[in-house]
């Protein structure tokens, strides 16, 4: 069994995006990434903290927006589209989930898909459909990279996605169907579940479940990939594989922490690179 190391591979991504941000900057380009945050949820904070920390250390500009809970859509909008119009800004990211009194799919298809570095807006979600696109979404683009970056080979593999969401299991889906493998999607109406993982080549979990994953529900020397961010009944970070039940049986298997969850900042530095690239 291979552990997919994916703290390594995102610090390689991030170095290979400094070493592109530094030659833009050489030719008078700075990379600027807005990012905006309504409220005060902690989980939300850490994360535009993080975002911010990559922007950093790759030497690009981050703006934030931290907005109080009570601001209204209609603050929120002029703000998003007075970023849409602004140059110097070539990414917007609005951290979710928002306060309840916004409408999240407005403001996200309120954002220029040109600087949506998230990929949530209409057009690159269509765009990744057809299999053209400029932006990937991060946790499904994070995992392509860890399956790139170990050679494992999807061309005509049973691929099992677990979990339909619109962020993860069907671009998720896509992006493996575009690689020539065979795709099966499993979520909570599914019957017999374990007898669809187990025809899993290269199985993807993304339920939000800890121990979902048992090692009866995965086939001998799979490649195994785990989405979930959960919390164990001790209160720590675990995916939704039962990692000590399943590991040995697996030929590659990301852990969690440090197999995807570090992809998915590296994904976003990649799009918001890739933005101001569009946008030059
Ligand atoms: P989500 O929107 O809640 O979707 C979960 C999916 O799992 C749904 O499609 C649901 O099916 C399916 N599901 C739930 N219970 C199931 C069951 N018993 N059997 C089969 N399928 C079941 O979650 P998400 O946003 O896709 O995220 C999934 C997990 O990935 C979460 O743990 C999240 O924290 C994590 N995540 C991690 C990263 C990262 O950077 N590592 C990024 C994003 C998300 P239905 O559609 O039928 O309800």
């Amino acid at each position: 069994m291979t552990l997919i190391d994916g703290k390594k591979i995102s610090a390689q991504v991030r170095q290979d995006l400094a070493v592109q941000a530094q030659k833009l900057k050489e030719n008078g380009t700075e990379i600027t990434l807005a990012v905006v945050i309504v409220g005060d949820d902690q989980a939300s904070r850490v994360y535009v903290n993080n975002k911010k920390k990559a922007c950093a250390e790759i030497g690009y500009k981050s703006i934030e927006f931290a907005l109080d809970a009570t601001t209204t859509q209609d603050e929120l909008l002029a703000l998003v589209n007075k970023l849409n119009d602004d140059p110097t800004v070539n990414g917007i990211l609005v951290q979710l989930p928002l306060p309840k009194h916004l409408d999240e799919k407005l403001i996200t298809d309120t954002i220029k898909p040109e600087k949506d570095v998230d990929a949530f807006h209409p057009v690159n979600v269509g765009k990744i459909m057809i299999g053209d696109y400029d932006f990937l979404p991060c946790t499904p683009a994070g995992v392509m990279e860890l399956l790139k970056a170990y050679d494992i080979e999807i061309n005509g593999k049973n691929c099992v996605v677990i979990g339909r969401s619109n962020i993860v299991g069907k671009p998720m889906s896509m992006l493996l169907l575009h690689q020539n493998g065979t795709v099966t999607i499993c979520h909570s109406r599914t019957k017999n579940i374990a007898e669809i993982t187990k025809t899993a080549d290269i199985l993807v979990s993304a339920v939000g479940r800890a121990k979902f994953v048992t090692a009866d529900m995965v086939k001998d020397g799979a490649v195994v990939v785990d989405v979930g961010m959960n919390r164990d009944e001790n209160g720590k970070l675990c995916g939704d594989v039962d990692f000590a039940d399943v590991a040995e049986k697996t030929s590659y298997i990301t852990p969690v922490p440090g197999g995807v969850g570090p992809m998915t900042i590296a994904m976003l530095m990649k799009n918001t690179l890739k933005a101001a690239l569009i946008q030059k």
